[in-house]
């Protein structure tokens, strides 16, 4: 995808093979080259036009004035004792602050990523859209979060989830070229079967996704199982319902084959009950889905709690009612890996 920074540059990172082999021909060069320099920066990841060295100097420095290609700065690095969780604090090159984890499962490491600097959603439990919204991330922002915590940690990175800061749907072309970066054969090469996409549901982008048959996960932020209780924390449900939303799940999975991920942030006294539970699996029954059900991560501005007893006891419910329900394994909770939690420190 063609984007230009400040100064009139193309940012090379955000560029497919083919893109970068049309610039390329454009500058009267071999369609050859096109490859090598895609492969140093999607492969071999350099952090410069400099260190392509089968490239002369005179066409490093013509690449100079046509790209440029930015790094991600790491402010902070925060290491969990408990599990091998790392976050980073990255600092863009317009000095924006966002944050990116490592989280290990067993068949792997993931990163989750942020897909925009702040956000507009308003979800009232979380931390990520307090101070509001500043910009989308391009393309080459997001995958430098991979790219950047790879080289870092040494790790090799197997899967991606866009769960960090921002709403990825709201930042949907640049989500959609990352998607197709961080995928593509020549580059990281990653299976989109070890990805997922959360969003709070933006209905009309959901419909446009199905039809692009990524193969990823879709997680839908639910987090109540009726308008009213919705509409109180997650002010996106006044513009899309939950039977909109729902009705979008089913297209979704019809045209994809892939089951939904419904995540469920638990919070005491507001969507606990039994009554919730009881909601919920009849709002849900018959959908091919899963349940991820998050105690809430107390964030200092809010007075919202829950806590792993509260959230295994409604799965357990969930589960006597004929849902598939999980409760997330919380990763690096002592380096308060709760997305926002960390750049509203340096912001602000
Ligand atoms: N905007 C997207 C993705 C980012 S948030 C979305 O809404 O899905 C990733 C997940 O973390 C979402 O399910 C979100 O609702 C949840 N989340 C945000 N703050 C939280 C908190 N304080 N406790 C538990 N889950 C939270």
């Amino acid at each position: 995808m063609l984007t230009y920074d400040e100064n009139g540059l193309i940012d090379i990172l955000g560029l497919l093979p083919e893109e970068l082999e049309e610039q390329i021909l454009l500058m009267g060069e071999k369609k050859f080259r096109a490859g090598q320099i895609f492969e140093w920066l999607h492969v071999k990841r350099v952090g410069s036009f400099d260190e392509m060295t089968n490239l002369s100097i005179q066409l490093r420095d013509k690449l100079k004035e046509i790209f440029c290609l930015k790094s991600l700065f790491i402010v902070k690095r925060l290491e969990s004792s408990t599990d091998n969780t790392v976050k980073y604090l990255y600092r863009l090159s317009d000095g924006n602050h966002i944050e990116t984890v490592i989280m290990e499962y067993n068949y792997g490491n993931t990163v989750c990523v942020s897909t925009q600097v702040g956000c507009k959603m308003g979800c009232r439990f979380c931390a990520s859209t307090i101070a509001g919204y500043k910009r989308d991330l391009a393309s080459s922002e997001i995958l430098q979060q991979i790219y950047t915590a790879a080289r870092d940690s040494g790790r090799k990175i197997t899967g991606a989830v866009l769960m960090g800061i921002g709403e990825p749907l709201d930042n949907y072309d640049n989500v959609v070229n990352f998607l197709g970066l961080v995928s593509h054969p020549k580059g990281m090469n990653m299976s989109l079967r070890h990805v997922s996409l959360s969003t709070c549901g933006l209905v009309p982008r959901i419909y446009d996704l199905a039809e692009l048959k990524l193969g990823l996960t879709l997680s839908i932020s639910l987090h109540s199982s009726n308008n009213k209780a919705r509409s109180e924390i997650m002010p996106v449900n006044d513009r899309y319902d939950i039977n909109e939303l729902l009705e979008a799940c089913r297209y979704y999975f019809k045209v994809t084959g892939r089951r939904i991920s419904f995540e469920y942030a638990l919070i005491d006294g507001h969507n606990d009950s039994r009554a919730d539970a009881q909601e919920l699996a009849k709002l849900l029954g018959g959908f091919v889905c899963h349940v991820n059900i998050i105690p809430v991560n107390k964030i200092k501005e809010r007075d919202y709690r829950s806590d792993r007893k509260a959230a295994e006891r409604f799965r357990k419910r969930l589960e006597a009612l004929g849902l598939n329900a999980t409760v997330r394994r919380t990763l690096g909770s002592d380096i308060d890996a709760a997305c926002g939690q960390l750049r509203r420190e340096y912001e602000i």
